[in-house]
């Protein structure tokens, strides 16, 4: 693997190699494959995070899917119970669609945990769950996990599309923050 990176003073080993990331994402678009065959499904996708991974995955499904795109942005009041905002919406109706969110990952879980009601209040025929990384001692809000790449500890990482102030994203790698 590489070499560590300095962002704003702060130093990230390689965490996740990109043959690593390449295999998983070569087996969970097999697992997707063999399970939505035939149902034409819909992922959406949330910005900006997950973009690199969901273009990595998409490309390796061997089957007729649709892909689209939201952002969501959560802000923290000066209470604990934060809300989720859409910054850019959903284009596509999901009534009766099988459909898979892609996000890069999951922390606390509150994104997703606030926002797929959202979702299921369109009635779609499956929701499910897909997401490169999971962080599962920093989970506070229950989120139903259905295809997870990596299980990783609670500390920060950056790359393949994760950043650090808005920076980082550029990476094959994965990289974790060194303490
Ligand atoms: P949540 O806490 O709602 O599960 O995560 C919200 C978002 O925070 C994630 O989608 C991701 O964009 C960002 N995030 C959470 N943990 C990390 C991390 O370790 N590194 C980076 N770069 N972003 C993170
Ligand atoms: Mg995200
Ligand atoms: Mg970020």
């Amino acid at each position: 693997m590489g070499h560590s990176i300095t962002l704003f003073n702060k130093t990230f080993v390689p965490f996740i190699s990109a043959e690593a990331i390449k295999d998983k994402i070569k087996t969970l678009a097999a697992d997707l494959t063999r399970d939505y065959a035939g149902k034409k499904p819909l992922f959406i996708s949330v910005l900006n995070g997950s973009f690199i991974f969901s273009a990595d995955l998409f490309r390796e499904l061997e089957i007729e899917a649709e892909i689209c795109f939201i952002k969501l942005a959560s802000y923290k009041g000066t209470q604990s119970t934060g809300h989720v905002v859409t910054a850019i919406g959903l284009d596509i109706n999901l009534t009766d669609r099988h459909v898979i969110v892609l996000e890069d990952i999951i922390d606390t879980g509150k994104t997703l945990h606030q926002f797929l009601p959202q979702l299921v209040n369109q009635q779609p025929a499956s929701l499910k769950i897909a997401v490169l990384l999971h962080k599962p001692e920093a989970q506070q809000y229950p989120v139903n996990i259905d295809y997870c790449c990596f299980t990783i500890p609670n500390k920060f990482v950056l790359g393949y599309g994760l950043d650090f102030d808005g920076l980082g994203r550029n990476t094959r790698e994965i990289y974790q923050l060194s303490e």
